[in-house]
Order: structure tokens, then C-alpha cells, then sequence
């Protein structure tokens, strides 16, 4: 039986922050370890490194055995396409 504590009721001015707080600067975009371009979008391996669309289109059978997978050249770990 939850009994509403009226002390735990009081007024309490909580402010949430309404809108985070926006230093002016657009997120930071990937750079794309092979061409060194800036992407919205890049490939990411946990280890850090990216790679942009247009790399892993080329690079992709390079990478890819086996078409779900992209091997990740500096770590070697895989990734999955689509799954991030
Ligand atoms: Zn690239
Ligand atoms: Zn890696």
C-alpha cells in the first residue's frame, strides 16, 4: 500500500534540461581512414577506425569474404553490414 509522502510531493523546482545545450557546432563528422574525407556516415570498427561508403564499395570484396561480413584492416575483427 503506497501512501504518497506529502513531504515527497512538495513543489520542488526540477528543472530538466529542456534542449541540450548546443555548443554551435554540428556533430562531428567521420573521417574516413583510407581517403581521409569527412562523412555524416562512415564504416566503424570498435577499434576506431571508419571508412566511408564509398571506400567499402570499393574495398568491398576486399574486405568482405563473404558479403555479410567487412574485415576491419587494422584489427582484423569482423563487422557486420548493416548491423551497426
Ligand atoms: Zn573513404
Ligand atoms: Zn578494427
Amino acid at each position: 500500500m503506497a501512501q504518497e509522502d506529502p513531504n515527497e510531493n512538495g513543489r520542488k523546482p526540477q528543472k530538466e534540461a529542456a534542449g541540450r545545450s548546443r555548443p554551435g557546432r554540428l556533430a562531428r563528422n567521420r573521417v574516413c581512414q583510407l581517403c581521409k574525407g569527412e562523412f555524416l556516415f562512415c564504416w566503424t570498427c570498435r577499434c576506431g577506425f571508419a571508412m566511408c561508403q564509398a571506400c567499402m564499395n570499393e574495398n568491398f570484396w576486399t574486405l568482405s569474404c563473404n558479403g555479410i561480413q567487412w574485415q576491419c584492416p587494422e584489427c582484423g575483427d569482423l563487422n557486420g553490414y548493416g548491423n551497426q
